[in-house]
């Protein structure tokens, strides 16, 4: 489902859950401060399942995704956008990236990756999310060399080379880092490096290919999430430069945390919507709740 900005007031946005667990309070304050911020604008927001990881998505969990949000009280335009049917728009930008030289096929396993990065003279860092840096053993394979197996990369270096001169920035709103902000490239190189766009055979993109090209597609102006994706907005700002797509407002928000100050985590089905909605406790008590854990 894809919405008009210019009948929506110029504001689309969307909350994109993956169906791999039950929704928990950090999923209900997301889809609440999302839907609240269109409510502002005179808006829309979206929902669209993100059910590319076909080894962890199951059908139920797509239900308590409608289940649970209708029960808080919320509604979205039909048909929903599943990504898992979007494997067609997913390869029309792989094949745009391979024709602007920006992407490679890669067969490394975490193990080789390891044992790259334990050799001192790969030289590649480790980013500060603690992920480690693809040190660049595949890069300069050729994409008509990809296997089955191989995932794409992104070859960080020669796309910020073939951007040169274009200033990558941003706008972001909200209460983490509201302002402009500008890519910065030798981060992107040291810290980012060579990211997975798609997984095993062409057109199953990941999470940062397909986040971009659905957005986009879906005529989203104001990408609202939690703070924990904030370091894959350049990412983001990096391709919809490279595949000359509308660059959107980002408004990242808090998290939900746990007494211990935790995030919550798909696992923990204790605060679970379902578990809250099971024990008697009301949609507007589950609201409080999310609100009051916020830190
Ligand atoms: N599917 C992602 C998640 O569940 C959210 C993607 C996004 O908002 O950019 O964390």
């Amino acid at each position: 489902m894809a919405v008009d900005p210019k009948s929506a007031n110029g504001f689309v946005t969307r909350f994109a859950p993956s169906p791999t667990g039950l929704l928990h309070l950090g999923h209900a304050y997301s889809a609440l401060t999302a839907w609240e911020a269109a409510s502002v604008a005179g808006g829309a927001c979206l929902l669209r399942i993100e059910d590319t990881d076909t080894t962890r998505v199951r059908p139920e969990f797509e239900t308590a995704i409608f289940d649970d949000l209708a029960w808080l009280g919320l509604s979205w335009p039909e048909p929903v956008m599943r990504q898992s049917e979007r494997h067609a728009a997913y390869e029309q930008a792989l094949e745009r990236l391979g024709r602007l030289g920006v992407i490679y096929p890669c067969r490394c396993t975490r193990a080789d990756i390891r044992a790259a990065l334990a050799a001192p003279q790969e030289g590649a860092m480790s980013g500060d999310a603690g992920a480690t840096v693809y040190p660049g053993t595949c890069r300069g394979r050729a994409m008509d060399e990809a296997g089955p197996g191989d995932a794409i990369r992104l070859d960080m270096d020669r796309a910020l080379g073939l951007l040169e001169g274009e200033t990558l920035a941003w706008h972001e709103t909200g209460p983490i880092h509201p302002g402009r902000h500008v890519a910065d490239p030798a981060a992107m190189r040291n810290e980012i490096g060579d990211v997975v766009l798609a997984r095993k055979d062409i057109g199953t993109a990941a999470y940062h290919l397909s986040v971009v090209v659905d957005d986009a597609a879906q005529g989203v102006t104001h990408v609202v999430r939690g703070r924990d994706l904030l370091e894959s907005t350049p990412i983001h700002r990096l391709l919809q430069a490279l595949l000359e797509l509308p660059v959107p407002v980002w408004f990242h928000h808090e998290l939900v945390r746990d007494e211990a100050g935790r995030r919550l985590a798909k696992r923990d089905d204790a605060r679970s919507i379902r578990a809250y909605r099971e024990g008697g406790t009301s949609p507007d008590e589950v609201k409080t709740l999310c609100r009051i854990q916020i830190k």
